[in-house]
């Protein structure tokens, strides 16, 4: 089949890190994007990769969209907001500990599901429809009821929805919320991909079990539970595989290890339908990311064979 297509929605943020000497480089990531960006980079010329967000209409906004362009991935469906700007993060490090610090409150992406016409149009446009808890956590209440009010669309008329639940308790305005939002993102998807530390921390998960069950419970046919060095758990249809981690000599920096993963397993899995295999490809992706610096690892260091 010819010209698929993945759609990505969520928030893409302006990263700030130490660069020495009190200068900071300046990057651009986010759970969503990072994932995007590992999908195109596994995906093959079959597929068109796209990212929904909002964006302002100052230089910065600019240059993150031709950030993403350049690196493959459509940013026809993102909206311009006027007056509006990115969301920020800066990467703090002390005594060789990373702290956060962010500015994201008022940032454009938080008005990405404001039209509900052409979140439609995207969505009916697309194959695969990829979000995440922290999609759901930045947008106002009633905007994310819209989002998985067609999130809930598409899975009905049998396109691939995939939910990375991605539990930041301090994006939510209580647990309640959170716990309620994070459910109905699962149930409106097909395949969910959760982290096994941050579902036993926020939802009290006492084994990777739980989290399988409660989330198949909920409705979700599939579900792939991550949990660092040690390895994967499958559950597709109720058929359970367990995938080792790699292997790695060094760990130099763990971010984005998980949405790498999704990135490359979703990337194989929509060629192969062969789960195990796919999830035996992104544990390969993300060990070469978590012995790197940084949230996007280009592609030439990622192993990948062939164009
Ligand atoms: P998240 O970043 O969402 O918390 P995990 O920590 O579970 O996700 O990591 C996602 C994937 O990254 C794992 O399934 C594994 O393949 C790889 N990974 C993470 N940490 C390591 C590690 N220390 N050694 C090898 N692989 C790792």
């Amino acid at each position: 089949m010819n010209g698929r297509r993945f759609l990505s929605i969520g928030e893409c943020m302006v990263e700030l890190s130490q660069a020495g000497d009190g200068l900071l480089r300046k990057g651009f990531a986010g759970d969503t994007f990072n994932t995007a960006w590992y999908a195109r980079a596994c995906l093959g010329a079959d597929w068109s990769v796209d990212y929904f967000t909002a964006l302002g209409d100052d230089a910065m906004s600019d240059e993150m969209a031709a950030f993403i362009a350049e690196a493959g991935i459509g940013t026809s469906l993102i909206r311009r907001i006027k007056g509006r700007t990115p969301g920020l993060y800066m990467i703090n490090l002390k005594n060789g500990e990373r702290s956060f610090s962010y500015w994201r409150d008022s940032s454009a992406a938080r008005s990405l599901a404001a039209d509900p016409d052409h979140l439609r149009e995207a969505v009916e446009a697309a194959d695969v429809i990829y979000f995440s808890g922290i999609t759901l956590a930045i947008l106002p209440q009633e905007d994310a009821a819209t989002l998985l009010a067609e999130i809930r669309r598409a899975k009905a008329v049998g396109k691939l929805v995939v939910f990375d639940p991605n539990i930041r308790p301090r994006l939510w305005s209580s647990y309640d919320v959170m716990h309620t939002t994070i459910s109905e993102g699962a149930r409106s998807s097909v395949l969910v991909m959760p982290s096994f530390d941050d579902e036993a921390a926020h939802f009290g998960d006492d084994s990777i079990e739980a989290t399988v069950h409660r989330y198949r419970a909920l409705g979700a046919l599939n579900v792939v539970v991550k949990n660092g060095a040690d390895g994967v758990t499958l559950n597709f249809a109720g058929e359970e595989t367990f995938v080792p981690a790699e292997k790695v000599e060094k760990v130099v920096d763990t971010t984005s290890a998980g949405d790498s993963f999704n990135g490359a397993f979703l990337a194989r899995y929509l060629d192969s339908e062969d789960a195990p295999a796919a999830a035996r490809f992104a544990a390969g992706v993300a060990a070469r990311v978590v012995s790197e610096h940084g949230a996007l690892v280009p592609r030439e260091k990622l192993g990948l064979s062939g164009g």
